[in-house]
């Protein structure tokens, strides 16, 4: 890892800090200091409070110099993508319509971190309301791919992984609806992790497609990302999807966890449309399990075909009725134009989304509109039972999947703006995961021969992310991709 501080991981800035070689101040000072220095460029923020920031780090000094230390996280940075709710601070979605708006009431992984000690730290650019897969989507500025400013870094949140990648942030959260947390990761050369569904809380998350939402974890290793899973997850009444399950400890639990283990292949992840040279780091990723003595083998879930289609109706869908209370009477952008209350709604809406957010809330409203309900929605949730019934049929014979995360490494600026499936198709690999309700991570796995990173999606079983967090670890063990840092 490297010497300056902002590149160290959270495990080791957690040893500094216990050890009282380093204050939660000078830490924070650093990443403040690195954040000035680089994100003129690099854009991963949409706002920042830095005298909040510096005062939250010196109450945790505080706690430790008295003993009371609340555990791993306490002192240690978080950024939060900015649809996620902290209270008395802005919370935008990246959108005109939440320009203005700032957040009454903490979400509850905000909560939670706030009982780890952890300081909430600035809030991050996404695509409008987590609706695409580069960030260009935003309304108020794209953010930089920190291995090639010319470069997307990915989406929707996009910001969550420039900062984690350019060392404005040790540890991030994003929300991951169909691969918002793992191709940013990929494309950004950090790990990203998407929970089972139902694991994470989503009170106070701004909900896009809530059958498929998920927030997750952004960190410079798997470790990191183990221990920030912990500290957000678990069960919560505020959210009637949440699950009642138990949260082991995943650091502790994953170290034990050595392999080998059965580890599946599907053809239907390395068809068309496949970077070579992503498809020869994944290959070679799997050649390290089989060498490791995994078994590996060849899986098949025939239904992935349909995924992308099955998306865009579930989750337009969603977003259509989420949407709905954007109304400009309660709160969020008001149109000054408007004569009446219907004026307002038309209006408010009008000049308050963005083409994106637009084209899907029509695309939602068409598939459920009566006559092409059935035809649309309801199917659709017919075949997004048979892709879920795929994988549970493949983790009959492996304990995990192994694919590519994205199917490119990063594309330029505007190279996909105008062509909303080109778009699209970058979440090929990570969509039937959301579909599924499945644990996900995406961890470092080489480089193009161009400098820009490439991603391993490790796939898993519901609720094991014990073993998931253990099987990317062991490849991430041996390789250290992560380490290569950009030359900002
Ligand atoms: N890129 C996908 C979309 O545009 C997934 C976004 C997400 O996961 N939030 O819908």
């Amino acid at each position: 890892m490297s010497s300056d501080l902002h590149y160290k991981t959270a495990t080791e800035l957690t040893e500094l800090l216990a050890d009282k070689k380093l204050s939660s101040v000078e830490l924070m000072k650093s990443v403040i200091d690195r954040t000035k220095a680089v994100d003129g460029r690099v854009k991963a923020f949409n706002s920042y409070d830095e005298k909040d920031a510096l005062a939250q780090a010196k109450a945790s000094d505080d706690r430790r110099a008295r003993g009371l230390s609340a555990g791993p996280l306490d002192g240690i940075p978080v950024g939060l993508k900015d649809v996620i709710a902290v209270e008395g601070q802005p919370l935008t979605a990246s959108s005109k319509m939440l320009a203005n708006f700032v957040s009454p009431y903490d979400s509850t992984v905000t909560k939670k971190l706030k009982q780890a000690g952890a300081i909430c730290w600035g809030r991050l650019n996404l695509d409008e309301f987590a609706m695409g897969s580069s960030t260009e989507n935003s309304a108020f500025h794209t953010t930089r791919n920190p291995y090639d400013l010319e470069r997307v870094p990915g989406g929707s949140s996009g910001g969550s992984a420039a900062a984690v990648s350019a060392g404005e942030a040790p540890l991030a959260l994003g929300s991951d609806t169909g691969g918002s947390i793992r191709q940013p990761a990929a494309l950004c050369n950090v790990v990203g992790m998407k929970p089972t569904y139902g694991l994470v809380s989503r009170y106070g998350l701004i909900a896009f497609a809530s059958s498929l939402d998920q927030i997750g974890p952004f960190a410079r290793s798997v470790d990191d990302a183990a221990l920030l899973l912990g500290a957000i997850a678990g069960h919560d009444p505020l959210d009637s999807t949440s699950f009642k399950t138990e949260v082991p400890d995943y650091c502790l639990e994953l170290a034990k966890r050595k392999g080998p283990w059965r580890l599946g292949i599907a053809k239907e992840y390395f068809g068309e449309g496949l970077d070579p040279e992503v498809g020869a780091a994944v290959q070679a990723a799997v050649e390290f399990y089989r060498k490791q003595g995994c078994e590996i083998k060849e899986v098949s879930l025939p239904h992935t075909e349909y995924a992308l289609d099955v998306y865009y109706i579930i989750a337009t869908a969603e977003c259509s009725s989420n949407l709905a209370r954007y109304d400009g009477i309660r709160y969020g952008h008001r149109s000054k134009e408007a004569t009446d209350a219907i004026d307002i709604y038309f209006k408010s809406r009008a000049e308050g989304f963005g083409p994106e957010v637009k084209r899907r809330i029509i695309l939602g409203t068409y598939v459920l509109s009566s006559g092409y309900y059935d035809a649309y929605y309801l199917r659709a949730q017919k075949v997004r039972t048979l892709i879920r019934q795929d994988f549970l049929d493949a983790y009959q014979s492996v304990d995990a999947i192994l694919t590519p995360t994205s199917p490119t490494p990063a594309f330029k600026v505007g190279e996909k703006a105008a062509n909303p499936l080109a778009m699209y198709l970058s979440d090929i690999y990570t969509i039937g995961v959301n579909l599924a309700g499945l644990p996900g991570i995406s961890v470092p796995c080489g480089f193009s021969k161009s400098g820009l990173p490439i991603g391993l999606q490790v796939i898993g079983q519901p609720f094991k992310e014990t073993e998931l967090f253990a099987i990317a670890r062991s490849y991430e063990q041996a390789h250290e991709w992560g380490s290569r840092l950009p030359a900002l």
